[in-house]
């Protein structure tokens, strides 16, 4: 424990992000570079607590050392912090950036103050160690003459492909995109994940001897529809090549699926055939792809620029809509949410050291108001139809309000309040409303078992499939949910498959 007092001494303060105005002209990312005194002042106020709650069950879930590396920073012992943190994460720098910090909602200094600023903490000892040179390949150093197929580039398909190829199997990663990353790469934007951050660390890997096929499709040949990232490949010229899973399997020792959560939840009221209305991801990965490619002078991109946008759904999704089309210089900006506002402190119900669910204000949030002088969040909003202009075009969109009430077995049930139909003027709407699990007919060419929920059967710990030699981590095992639970799910998969090949000698 650094200082004992520290967490009596100093108040929590977030590294700032750069000023909304000045960062909404850009697409680099928002993040500001911390002082070090500033982070040793932050990591003073840890407690070393007896019962670490961050890396709880509620906290860390890839139970990074936080206390540990808490204390070196105070100390100034930055390679030594970098060391204990890649003992438990692969990718510190991609959390340290994104991550919705499970492990600050379970803070011990959280019960009754500000908690530890541990993600502040965790980015800047990984971007320590990128600049002063210490992140290095690490090749193994014997083979063991195994081979893996993982299928995807996501956080989970790039985890589980370091940890294999570090225990010396010969790992082949293929990708339908152009580029490697997953959601990383198009979905969250460069704002908020810079590419190069992705690019450098998919470079080390490389040099560990992983093998990556891009534009490969495992599956077979579909007319895919809007929305779908073989769709905006083929828009861009790509050619894609396709395989069979199963060839995979006869070819590989072992198969990993990590294709992700990729279906999109749909909208389907009147009027959703209208030109203007787009799922967010399609929005978000043509923007990016655009960017990469040309700078935005393509016109490979949906642009927002004078239009009128609503973006339907929030979430990490509805957010980076927001955050790219007030880059792109819409005219004006709406986010319409079903759910109520969420109270500014933890409700009764919802105590420490769970994750908190409060009112939030994330960057989108943060440069919408200080561009438009209003948060663009409309709570309790319910979409009944998209107008249009009588030609196919989308002018706007019918909404009701609601209001939740809880039933006799204590269930939220939504009404609709007589009176509160609204019109909204609308040229572009996206839909951020979730994902509804992998994409089916790659699995279903495989004979995979599905589970209720449609994602991979797998248990956890386990992630072995129905068929022997092949199994699945990351949403798409999982559903949707965050980065650094498939950086878990990929490690621990890995471990999996190390103990398949190596008939149950577990080494890694
Ligand atoms: C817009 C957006 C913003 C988000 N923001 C955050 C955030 O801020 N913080 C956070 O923690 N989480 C965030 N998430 C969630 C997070 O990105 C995911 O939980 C995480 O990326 C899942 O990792 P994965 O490896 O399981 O799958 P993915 O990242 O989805 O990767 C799956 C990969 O498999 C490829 N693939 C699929 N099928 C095939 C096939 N048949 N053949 C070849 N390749 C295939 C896909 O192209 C994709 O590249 C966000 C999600 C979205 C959509
Ligand atoms: S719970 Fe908070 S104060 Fe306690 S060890 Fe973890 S980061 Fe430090």
């Amino acid at each position: 424990m650094g200082k004992p007092t520290g967490f009596k001494e100093y108040q929590r303060e977030t590294v700032p992000y750069r000023d909304p105005m000045l960062r909404l002209n850009d697409y680099a990312e928002i993040y500001t570079d911390p002082l070090e005194n500033h982070l040793q002042t932050q990591g003073a106020r840890c407690m070393d607590c007896g019962v670490p709650f961050c890396q709880s069950d509620t906290g860390c879930p890839v139970d990074n050392l936080i206390p540990e590396w808490n204390d070196l920073v105070y100390h100034s012992r930055w390679h030594d912090a970098l060391d204990l943190l890649h003992k438990t994460n692969n990718f510190p720098e991609f959390t340290g950036r994104v991550c919705p910090a499970p492990c600050e909602g379970s803070c011990v200094l959280g019960v009754n103050s500000p908690p530890v600023t541990i993600k502040n903490i965790e980015n800047s000892i990984i971007d320590r160690g990128f600049e002063e040179g210490w992140v290095k390949p690490q090749i193994p150093t014997s083979e063991s003459g195994q081979s893996v197929a993982i299928i995807g580039s996501g956080p989970a398909g790039i985890a589980a492909a370091q940890q294999l190829r570090r225990a010396g199997h010969k790992v082949s990663v293929y990708e339908r995109a152009d580029r490697i990353g997953g959601l990383l790469m198009y979905g969250i934007p460069n704002m908020k994940l810079d590419k190069g951050v992705i690019d450098r660390r998919i470079d080390q890997l490389r040099s560990e001897g992983v093998k990556f096929f891009t534009n490969t499709h495992i599956g077979k040949t579909e007319d895919f529809p809007a929305g779908h990232v073989n769709r905006i490949m083929q828009d861009a010229d790509l050619k894609i090549s396709y395989i069979d899973p199963n060839d995979l399997s006869q070819q590989f020792d072992a198969v990993l699926w990590a294709t992700g959560a990729t279906k999109p939840r749909d909208l389907p009221i009147p009027g959703r055939e209208l030109k203007g209305i787009h799922f967010a991801m399609d929005f978000l990965t043509r923007n990016t792809k655009s960017l990469l490619d040309s700078k935005l002078q393509d016109d490979r991109y949906i642009s927002a620029k004078g239009k009128n946008v609503i973006v339907i759904g929030g979430g990490d999704t509805g957010t980076d809509c927001i955050g790219t089309s007030l880059r792109h210089g819409c005219k004006t900006l709406v986010n319409f949410e079903l759910l109520p506002e969420p109270p500014l402190e933890r409700a009764l119900d919802n105590p420490w050291p769970q994750w908190p669910k409060i009112f939030r204000v994330d960057y989108g949030h943060q440069e919408a108001t200080e561009r438009n002088g209003k948060d663009p969040r409309e709570y309790c909003i319910l979409s009944k139809e998209f107008i249009s202009d009588g030609k196919g075009n989308l002018t706007g969109i019918k909404t009701v309000n609601v209001e939740w009430t809880k039933d006799d077995s204590g269930r939220f049930q939504m009404h609709e309040i007589e009176g509160s139909e609204k019109e909204w003027k609308a040229d572009l709407i996206t839909l951020a409303l979730g994902f509804l699990g992998p994409e089916q007919t790659a699995i279903d060419m495989m004979g995979l078992e599905h589970d209720q929920r449609s994602n991979i059967k797998a248990a956890y710990g386990e992630f072995t499939t129905n068929i022997e030699g092949v199994f699945a981590a990351g949403d798409c095992r999982r559903g949707q949910s965050l980065v650094v639970w498939a950086i878990n799910e990929g490690r621990n998969a890995a471990k999996a498959i190390d103990k398949y090949l190596r008939n149950g000698h577990e080494i890694t």
